[in-house]
This record gives structure tokens, sequence and C-alpha cells, in this order.
């Protein structure tokens, strides 16, 4: 299936959505005029992104989601958001902690490997952690509003929300361990990623295959963001490296040294974040799976 052209599997099944009508020719016109007739995609300056970014970053961080009861309230709040947008939240209960997640399916039929897009919801005591990980959170629900409206998918994303990082990657293991290996194409997790006080735009991507670390440059000249390689593990991706998966990870200039000074403070509160830095990371990862569901 792979080895067709988004062309040719066009050609093949009926491509066509909400999407169409979107021509736009600046950033976030996907295609560009050689898109085939109906897979246009939609565009990445949605019209929707900074509000529904903010607002949904303004209810996950009104409070921490470190206990039992707090990561219940959070995991609520993102399984309606998900279903919202005309998906079937589903979720993997884990002892100690249970993670959400959707898949959108694709719409080409074939056998394509799934790709993952995740991003851990809760924070340790006492933080709201606005940026730490209520950023990468909405980015992963933005990422699931724009995949429904781009009419053509050669792959299944599936969107997931991951419980107790901060305690030990514990959500995100157990998400690991329930998939195959060999059915993923691809695990791309967000971590702290609406911090950026130099005003620069870069971002880093965190132990990336070759593959990956390709993928997302392109995307960044797409979108126009200056991305740094590093080797950094310890959150999320790093439970899928460690059982085979081909993982990588977007965050702030953490190794740079242009990261959130409130980490895991209560100070990382939805007044320090940076929304215009957030909205690039939502444009960037976006621009990382449409692509990949345009091959
Ligand atoms: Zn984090």
């Amino acid at each position: 299936m792979r080895a067709l052209s988004f062309g040719a599997l066009c050609a093949l099944v009926a491509c066509g959505g909400p999407g169409d009508s979107d021509v736009d020719g600046g950033l976030g016109d996907g295609m560009g005029p050689d898109a085939p007739p109906g897979c246009t995609r939609p565009a990445l300056a949605a019209p929707w992104l900074r509000s529904q970014l903010t607002g949904d970053l303004g209810q996950l961080a009104a409070a921490p989601r470190a206990t039992v009861s707090q990561r219940n309230t959070a995991r609520t709040y993102l399984a309606a958001q998900l279903q919202a947008i005309g998906l079937a939240p589903m979720t993997q209960d884990y002892p100690g902690g249970t993670n959400v997640y959707a898949t959108i399916p694709a719409t080409m039929g074939g056998t394509a490997k799934e790709i993952i897009v995740g991003a851990h919801f809760d924070t340790v005591t006492g933080s709201p952690g606005a940026n730490d990980n209520a950023s990468g959170s909405v980015v992963v629900l933005a990422i699931a509003r724009y995949l429904v409206d781009v009419p053509c998918r050669s792959a299944p994303v599936t969107v997931a929300l991951f419980d107790q990082e901060e305690t030990g990657l514990f959500g995100a293991r157990a998400f690991a361990q329930a998939r195959v290996v060999a059915n993923v194409r691809a695990v791309h997790t967000i971590d702290q990623v609406a911090w950026d006080s130099d005003g620069d735009h870069r971002f880093e991507i965190e132990s990336p295959t070759p593959a990956l670390e390709a993928e997302w440059r392109a995307a960044a000249q797409v979108v126009g963001v200056p991305v740094t390689a590093t080797t950094t593990q310890g959150t999320d991706h790093e439970a899928f490296r460690d059982r085979g998966y081909a993982a990588v990870g977007l965050t702030e200039e953490y190794v740079g040294g242009d990261t959130s000074p409130y980490r895991h403070l209560a100070g990382d509160t939805p007044a320090t974040v940076n929304v215009d830095y957030l909205v690039l990371a939502a444009q960037l990862t976006a621009q990382v799976v449409i692509a990949e569901v345009s091959e």
C-alpha cells in the first residue's frame, strides 16, 4: 500500500470531505496546486487553532493533575474533547492509571501502519502544568481535529493522552506494551511546547531515528521554524523506543536552555505560556502527521 503514490491512492477510492474547499496558498496549503481533486488538505493556519489551543489549555491547567481524582477530571475533559470532534475515545487501564486515546481511521483502506501521536496529561503534585504538559496535550487534541478534516488519509492515526509520565512513564509504557511494534510506523510524543523567551521559534526533536528527523526537518521548513535534534530521553518517547518503536519527541529548547523556569512549580500556569509558540508547535506537528498520511 505504501508503494502507491498519493495520487494513485486517491484515484482508487472516493476522496473527499470537509477540507475540499480550502485552497489557501499560504502557510497551510499542504498540497499546493497539484493536489488531487478532493484531497486538498486543510490549512495549517486554521482559524480555529489558536482559540482551541488556548481554550483547552485553560481548562486542563486550571488545576494540578497529580492525584487520582485530579487525573480523572482531566481524563474526562480530554475524552469529551475527542468525542466533540467526532471520535470514539477509549481508555486503557493499567495498574495505577488510565490512558485515553482514539484512532482516526485511514480513508483509503489498505494496510498502512499506524501513526501514534501522544502526550502526557498528568502533572507533579501542586503544579497546574500549563507548559508541562497541558501544552503537549492540547497539541494532540488539535492534531485530532486537523486530521478529521483531512479528506484523504492513507494511514490510521492514534492520538493518545498518557497518564503518569511524571512518576515514571507508566502510561506510555503500558500503551507501548499493548501495541504491536510491527504495526506502527512512527510514534511522536510532545512534552513542554509553550516556552520561547528568546523568540527564535526553535524546537528540539528528541532522539529521532534518521527517517523521523528528516520528516520533522522537512515539516519545519514548511512551517518556517528552526529545529535542533538532541539525544534527550526521559519522557514518553523513551517508553516506546525501549520496546523497539521508531519514536521521536518534540519539545521547546530544553537542551538549549530556553525552557520554562516554572517546570514542576505552582507558577506553571496559562498566564506564563507563549501562545504564539504553542500554535507553531501544533502547526509543525500537524505538518509532520499530514505528510505521513498523504504518502
Ligand atoms: Zn512533561
